[in-house]
C-alpha cells in the first residue's frame, strides 16, 4: 500500500493544497491520502488564526468529495510541538511495514530542511516528497549535500514531483477576505460557504 500524508497548516486549505494533493496521489499511484493539519508549524513563527477544529473541518469539506482523501487530526489532539518524523512513526505503527509512506511539501520549505527536527530520520523514515510551488525555484537538495549525505540527497531528488504551478496560498485568502476581495477562484465553494457561516478571517 502506498500511503501519502499531506501535512500544513491549512489556515485554511485552498484550491493550491487539493489541485497538488490530487495531482500526487496520481503520479504515485498511491491508495490513500491524508491530510494531516498540524496544531501550529514549528517552522513558522506565527500561531494559525482559525482553530484547529476550523481548519480540520473545512479540511474534512474539501475532502470529504474526492475518493481515496481523508483527514486525520492526529497532530491537534497531541500536545505541542509536534515534529514530522512522531507523525510519521505514528503512521507506520498505525499501518505496518508494508505500507510506504510519503509525506508531502511544497517547494517553499525547502531552504528550512536541516533545521527540521531529526531530518535525517525523517528522510530515512518516509519517502520525503518535494513538489513544485509557484513563486519558488525547483528543489536543488545539493547545497545539503554535506550536512544529510549524499544517499539522502538522491532519496530527495527521487521524490521530487513537478506538480503544476498553482499560484495560491492561506496568507493570500486570508488577507483578501478580511478586504472582503471575492475568492471563489481560490477556494472550494462549500469551504467559503464554511468560512462564512462561522465569520472566520474577519470574513
Ligand atoms: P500560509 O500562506 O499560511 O503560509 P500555505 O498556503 O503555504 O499557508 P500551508 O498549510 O502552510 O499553506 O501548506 C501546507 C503544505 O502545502 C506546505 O508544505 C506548502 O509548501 C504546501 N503548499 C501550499 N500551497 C501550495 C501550492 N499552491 N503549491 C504547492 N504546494 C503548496
Amino acid at each position: 500500500m502506498k500511503l501519502i500524508l499531506f501535512g500544513g497548516t491549512f489556515d485554511p486549505v485552498h484550491r493550491g493544497h487539493i489541485q497538488v494533493a490530487r495531482y500526487s496521489f496520481e503520479k504515485i499511484c498511491a491508495d490513500k491520502l491524508i491530510f494531516v493539519p498540524a496544531k501550529r508549524s514549528p517552522h513558522k513563527g506565527n500561531f494559525p488564526v482559525a482553530s484547529g477544529e476550523h481548519r480540520l473541518n473545512m479540511l474534512s469539506i474539501a475532502a470529504e468529495s474526492i475518493d481515496n482523501f481523508v483527514v486525520s487530526d492526529l497532530e491537534l489532539e497531541r500536545p505541542d510541538p509536534s515534529y514530522t518524523i512522531d507523525t510519521v512513526t505514528a503512521f507506520k505503527e498505525k499501518y505496518g511495514k508494508e505500507t510506504q509512506i510519503f509525506w508531502l511539501i511544497g517547494a517553499d520549505t525547502v531552504e528550512d530542511l536541516p533545521k527540521w527536527h531529526r531530518i535525517k530520520d525523517l528522510i530515512d523514515a518516509c519517502n520525503l516528497s518535494v513538489m513544485y510551488r509557484a513563486g519558488f525555484k525547483k528543489p536543488d537538495f545539493t547545497v545539503f549535500r554535506e550536512h544529510l549525505g549524499e544517499n539522502r540527497i538522491d532519496k530527495l531528488g527521487k521524490h521530487v514531483i513537478s506538480t503544476p504551478l498553482v499560484d495560491i496560498s492561506s496568507t493570500e485568502i486570508r488577507e483578501k477576505l478580511s478586504r472582503g476581495v471575492d475568492v471563489c477562484d481560490l477556494l472550494e465553494s462549500d469551504v467559503i460557504r464554511y468560512i462564512r457561516q462561522n465569520n472566520l478571517y474577519g470574513s
